[in-house]
């Protein structure tokens, strides 16, 4: 819901203005939340009813299920109500690091449930200017409700942090696969690829732009199915996302030259080599952004097939094809795709996946999926795929799970002190991060049916759905 009306004039204080901003953005919260809930509750009601009339059930049935759910909505007020926060989990391990934070594996107290927990130091968001990013990733989060996506069940907040509880998805992430094989087989790769679309899709039929596809944002669930994460960069704060950052830093350019002329067993192993200190630094890889992002002239949900051609790129050749030593010379390669958008004689792939390859990077006015989704899942590259069964039937590479904690599809990480208040106060002794504290109102996220569930293996946790 968004409020008009008179806007801060430029003779106030600064002090003044962002009172008056803070104000509005309490009391816009306050009531579209009210309403939000309100509609969400009338919602869930509509869903049972149409569920119990599909199901053809009794009156005496119908009023035994309604006195159920009526009994989830008011455990569901109380449990809004009780505040969840860091003291309810035990944490296991650091599964995965980002540039504003690290995710670890963490057990719920009282149900022994098994989560990942997403940390965000709201100094460095504060910092780096990270908070519309960081509101746009838990908005979506909440909407997007699909197999493709990464379940968010909590989300809250304390002096030093924000916290978001997902799913754990064991099977690790597509960067920690390509990291450890040098390529892909064409069906393995079909088989991701074809998953990733209908992933890829299923945001686009609910009006999300992801803009961020790349190999560390699709995770793989414990049966190896893929799904997306991270919709952090909706709002597009990253450095590789901007333009100016590659024009600034234009002019002491290092000669890419030692790059260029390696074979591509060197270039695969140069790449490896470099490729998660990239996953971890601020500034991101542009390797995965289509041209038209870059530009000012606009873009729109066809740059996550582009984005989808060089992930395939990089399955079957090793490494992505504008990969360079440094990001302004990958920014250069991605403009100038015409020309530099080319396959390595040396590591033979089938006609019909280099095929599809430049159908994903091209000009998105030729793009594949222009007119549709169908268009791609009916390219000859992705002959014999099951479209309506594909996540139900065996992933191309099974994934090994001892144990519902199991952390071996994981890279090891260094115990962090992210969740130690001193260090991380005196780290940032002039922040006023606390003064602040407004920027993340409405963070805090309680998930309906995600409560409800104790005691059991949530069924998400068995995979393979
Ligand atoms: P950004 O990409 O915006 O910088 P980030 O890199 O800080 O975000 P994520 O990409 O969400 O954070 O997570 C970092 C890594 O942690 C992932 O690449 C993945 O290996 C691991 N990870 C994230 N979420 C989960 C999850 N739900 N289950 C298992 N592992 C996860
Ligand atoms: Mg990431």
């Amino acid at each position: 819901m968004a409020m008009t009306g008179p806007t801060p004039c430029s003779s106030m204080s600064n002090h003044t203005k962002e009172r008056v901003t803070m104000t509005k953005v309490t009391l816009e919260n306050f009531y579209s939340n009210l309403i939000a809930q309100h509609e969400e509750r009338e919602m869930r009601q509509k869903k049972l009813e149409q569920m119990m009339e599909e199901e053809g059930l009794k009156d005496e049935e119908k009023r035994i299920r309604r006195s159920a759910h009526a009994q989830k909505e008011t455990e569901f007020l109380r449990l809004k109500r009780t505040r969840l926060g860091l003291e309810d989990f035990e944490s296991l391990k650091v599964i995965g690091r980002g540039a504003f934070g690290e995710v670890r594996l963490v057990q719920k107290k009282d149900t022994g449930h098994v989560y990942a927990m997403k940390i965000l130091r709201k100094a460095d968001m504060l910092e780096k200017e990270q908070v519309g990013h960081i509101r746009a990733e838990r908005d979506i989060l909440v909407e997007a409700d699909s197999l493709w996506v990464v379940k968010m069940f909590y989300s809250f907040q304390d002096k030093l942090n924000l916290y978001l509880i997902m799913e754990f998805l064991p099977g690790g992430d597509m960067m920690t696969l390509l990291m450890k094989k040098d390529t892909l087989t064409e069906e393995e790769t079909q088989f991701y690829i074809a998953e990733t679309v209908l992933a890829i899709d299923s945001i686009h039929q609910l009006g999300f732009i992801h803009r961020d596809i790349k190999p560390d944002n699709l995770l793989l669930d414990s049966k190896g199915h893929v799904k997306l994460s991270d919709f952090g960069l909706c709002t597009g704060l990253k450095k590789a996302h901007r333009t100016e950052f590659y024009r600034n830093l234009n002019h002491s350019l290092p000669s890419d030259f030692t790059f260029q002329n390696m074979n591509s067993k060197r270039k695969a192993e140069t790449w490896k080599r470099n490729r998660r200190q990239l996953a971890f630094s601020t500034v991101g890889t542009p390797d995965y952004i289509a041209p038209e992002v870059f530009m000012q002239t606009g873009y729109n949900k066809l740059c996550d097939w582009w984005s989808l051609g060089v992930i395939m790129y990089e399955m079957l050749i090793g490494y992505p094809p504008f990969c360079s030593e440094t990001p302004q010379e990958t920014y250069k390669k991605v403009m100038n795709w015409k020309e530099t958008l080319t396959f390595p004689p040396e590591v033979p792939i089938s006609d019909k996946a280099k095929d599809l390859i430049l159908r994903f990077c091209c000009e998105w006015e030729h793009r594949i999926g222009a007119s549709g989704v169908e268009e791609i899942k009916s390219n000859p590259f992705f002959e014999g795929v099951d479209w309506e069964h594909i996540r139900e039937r065996p992933a191309a590479i099974s994934i090994e799970i001892k144990s519902i904690d199991d952390t071996s599809n994981f890279d090891e990480f260094p115990e962090s002190d992210i969740l130690k208040p001193t260090v991380a106060t005196s780290n940032h002794p002039e922040t006023d991060y606390k003064n602040k504290d407004w920027v993340f109102i409405n963070y805090t996220y309680k998930r309906f049916e995600g409560l409800t569930a104790r005691g059991a293996i949530p069924s998400y946790m068995k995979g393979g759905k």
